[in-house]
């Protein structure tokens, strides 16, 4: 991403980074192997993020945030993915959920959830998902009835990042039934709501320290001043809207990884031996490597250009598709290629790659499948006007 950033900025933005760096190596990377296995982070390290300056990077300093832009989300998600820990969901948390509250909450919202969320004492989920509606989201079934000064919100969620930590949902409900997209709001619930509970921490086959949940909503009142953005049946378009960003948060983690997998690659073929050479020495690796390097160099080249789109206000949703779609298509199979010339050690949880293999394989399905992103694509080109 520093190839795009002007000279002036680019000395502010190389000190976040390595506040971040430091950051992680320090506070986050002695800590991975048991944050899997009790498949969590720590809400200790969320609040250390907090006070180290990582939390809410983009919010405005006047609600407690860092006062930057995606540039420095882009820096958070370039150094989770360098050390192959995607599954703390910083990103998540500053750059889909924070915005929805910074763009479309009330002043009420912004100054009770903001700065707890940039602190770390509020750690924020947002619940779209459902077992019979994800990629179809207008067929979601979550209920908002209002009652008086209350919404109740019965329902329930599948696959939420940050579910079992999250003191904060961001729910997407319907607020009229039989309107479809048209009828559903977003709405910020407390977890402390009477109702409202979590179910199991999926057991995933990668990401074990994202706590990936079930949520389950019985009758949950809250104060109808929860509404974000104060106006009913604003929800659809309100998650199109962001939707650009949270597929080019992907599209950052992809590239990232893929020039992560490309270097610990390169090291390890170096130093493994073969037939009496390094495996680097193989034509078979060199052309692989190469092949690998490229693709994550046009990638690269494509994602920052996505970047300096997105700061200028100017990602268009099919853009974003293409970046989400294409990076994690390749990233799935840069990574494979990677894994292959590490033989069986590539195969042991010890080794950075295999996480990466297993994280690689759900940037295709996850912020909205790829095939959903063709069709946006699709959607651009015309297609929809000839038929
Ligand atoms: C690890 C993880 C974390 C997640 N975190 C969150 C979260 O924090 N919040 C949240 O709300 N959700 C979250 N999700 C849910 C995720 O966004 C959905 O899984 C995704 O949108 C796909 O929905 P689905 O699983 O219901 O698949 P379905 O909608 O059932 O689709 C299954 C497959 O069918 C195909 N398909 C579907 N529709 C079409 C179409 N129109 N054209 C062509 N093919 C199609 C695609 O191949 C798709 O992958 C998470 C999921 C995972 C795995």
């Amino acid at each position: 991403m520093d190839a795009i950033v002007p000279k002036a900025e680019a000395a502010e933005l190389a000190l976040f980074r390595d506040t971040v760096r430091r950051f992680l190596g320090d506070h986050v990377v002695p800590h991975i192997a048991t944050w899997r296995q009790a498949g969590m982070v720590s809400r200790a390290a969320w609040r250390e993020a907090g006070r180290a300056g990582l939390l809410c990077a983009s919010v405005p300093a006047e609600y407690g945030g860092g006062g930057g832009d995606f540039r420095h989300e882009a820096v958070i998600i370039e150094e989770l993915a360098r050390i192959g820990f995607g599954d703390f969901a910083i990103p998540l948390h500053n750059a889909i959920i924070a915005p929805y509250i910074v763009h479309y909450g009330t002043a009420a919202q912004k100054r009770r959830y903001l700065p707890a969320m940039a602190s770390g004492e509020m750690i924020a989920a947002i619940a779209m998902t459902e077992p019979d509606a994800g990629s179809d989201l207008q067929a979601m079934r979550t209920r908002a009835v209002r009652e008086g000064d209350h919404f109740v919100i019965h329902g329930q969620k599948t696959f939420i990042s940050n579910g079992q930590l999250a003191d904060l949902v961001i729910v997407a409900a319907k607020t009229r039934a039989d309107a479809g997209g048209k009828g559903i709001s977003l709405i910020a619930v407390e977890t402390t709501a009477p109702g409202f509970r979590r179910g199991r921490n999926l057991e995933k086959i990668g990401k074990h320290a994202q706590d990936t949940s079930e949520l389950f909503f019985d009758e949950v009142r809250v104060p109808a001043e929860n509404l974000l953005g104060g106006v009913p049946d604003q929800g659809f378009v309100q998650l199109m809207r962001q939707l650009p960003q949270e597929r080019l948060v992907i599209a950052v983690g992809a590239v990232a990884a893929m020039e992560a997998a490309v270097a610990e690659t390169i090291a390890y073929t170096e130093n493994r031996r073969a037939f009496g050479k390094a495996l680097f020495e193989f034509q078979n690796t060199r052309f692989v490597l190469a092949e690998a390097a490229t693709v994550a160099r046009v990638a690269r080249v494509f994602v920052d250009d996505c970047i300096g789109k997105l700061c200028a206000g100017t990602l268009d949703v099919a853009t974003a598709a293409m970046a989400k779609y294409w990076t994690s298509d390749v990233q799935g199979k840069v990574i494979d290629a990677c894994q292959q010339l590490f033989g069986g050690y590539g195969y042991m949880a010890e080794y950075p790659i295999a996480h990466r293999y297993t994280d690689a394989r759900v940037q295709r399905i996850y912020g909205g499948a790829n095939e959903i992103m063709k069709e946006l694509i699709a959607r651009s080109l015309g297609g929809e006007k000839k038929r």
